[in-house]
């Protein structure tokens, strides 16, 4: 049902607005209906590693805030722009036809002088300038760590959990990670083709930084002889055992999925397989797929999660809610507090491991 807003009262100086549903009994106001929220203009902005999805989070921040009343700014460049004052007015049309677009309308950008509260400070007086009441940061775990940090200055700041490694804690997947995955997988079924006709192995790396997700859903996907990950480690010795044990097993291709992470990745893997190439009796090949991953069109999941992560930052400041990472958890849009969330390791399912190593005979 539409909100009817109306503006009734005057608490401390500040004006709030109370909405409540049109058509409720004899229109009153019932406590249980009232949602205050002293908030008429946000600002949102992305930052750290770019993902796929994150137009269709701003998009759904934006038309949700503006569907409020308040007035939306889009910050350009991430943190850097929050410090230059970088600042546009969105509107609904400024975020048409980006629903289906990788990459970031607002452009990202790594600020590494945010860190220093100094900058910060100059970032809040520009957010008051602009008479800024709140605002959402789309982004990872550097990102939601910057969020924590002015949200500790007083800034109501509500983080949307995107990155496509999937290593931030308060949201069981991010934003960008199912696309960045079915990249992979296209990837990973091209090169089993190309590996099938010469009897080659193959060692594909994947992104995910400090954690091993992308690479063990690549691998389980994907069909992997072995998936090396950061949270366990794995000898090449035991890369190339179980590769040879894939041949001999009758398979016309074996394939090694590693997290660019990972103790062993790609390049330390090609490396050690060059200088035991004679023991070794097969060939390896290494492709790094590198950014090629954070590119492309966002898959449905993403831009759905992206929509409904966005919404729930609106929602989340119009409860009055600060401080919070908005992510996905038992397939409920939830908010968990940015002090329990930014640093905090992802842990890897280890049953999904298990099944890997049961899969990959
Ligand atoms: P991601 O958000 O994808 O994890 P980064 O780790 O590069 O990407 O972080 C993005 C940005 O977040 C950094 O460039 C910096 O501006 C900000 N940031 C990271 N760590 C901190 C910190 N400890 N304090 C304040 N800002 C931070």
């Amino acid at each position: 049902m539409t909100a009817a807003r109306e503006l009734i009262a005057c608490q401390e100086g500040i004006v709030l607005r109370v909405f409540r549903p049109r058509g409720s009994a004899e229109d009153q106001i019932r406590p249980t209906e009232i949602v205050m929220s002293a908030i008429k203009r946000i600002a949102v902005l992305t930052s750290g590693g770019d993902a796929p999805g994150m137009n269709a989070a701003i998009r759904a921040v934006a038309r949700c805030a503006l569907a409020q009343g308040w007035d939306v700014l889009g910050v350009r460049h991430g943190y850097a722009g929050l410090i230059a004052d970088e600042v546009e007015s969105l509107t609904g049309r400024s975020v048409s036809n980006i629903v289906q677009r990788g990459g970031t309308m607002l452009g990202s950008a790594r600020c590494p002088e945010f860190e220093a509260e100094v900058t910060r400070r100059q970032a809040l007086r520009g957010l008051e300038q602009n008479h800024v009441d709140g605002l959402v940061v789309i982004g990872g775990n550097g990102s939601q760590t910057g969020a924590l940090a002015l949200a500790e200055m007083g800034l109501p700041v509500v983080g949307v959990a995107s990155t496509i490694d999937n290593d931030l804690a308060g949201s069981e997947i991010t934003i960008g990670v199912d696309t960045a995955l079915n990249i992979a997988l296209e990837a990973i079924d091209r090169l089993k083709t190309t590996a099938s006709s010469h009897q080659r192995a193959f060692l594909v790396e994947v992104m995910g930084r400090k954690c091993g997700y992308l690479a063990l859903m690549a691998g389980l996907a994907g069909g992997a002889e072995i998936v090396v990950i950061p949270e366990r480690e794995t000898s090449p010795v035991e890369v190339a055992t179980q590769l040879r044990a894939a041949y001999e097993r009758g398979k016309r291709h074996a394939l090694a999925v590693v997290a660019e992470g990972a103790l062993y990745n790609a390049g330390k893997l090609d490396t050690w397989f060059r200088e035991h190439s004679e023991d070794i009796g097969f060939d390896l090949r290494t492709t790094t797929l590198g950014h090629v991953q954070r590119g492309g069109t966002p898959t449905a999941f993403d831009r759905l999660l992206a929509t409904r992560l966005g919404a729930g930052a609106v929602a989340a400041l119009t409860r009055g809610e600060q401080g919070v990472l908005v992510g996905l958890n038992e397939g409920k849009v939830t908010t968990t507090p940015l002090a329990e969330v930014v640093g905090v390791p992802k842990a890897i399912d280890p049953e999904l491991f298990r099944l890997a190593s049961v899969l990959e005979r």
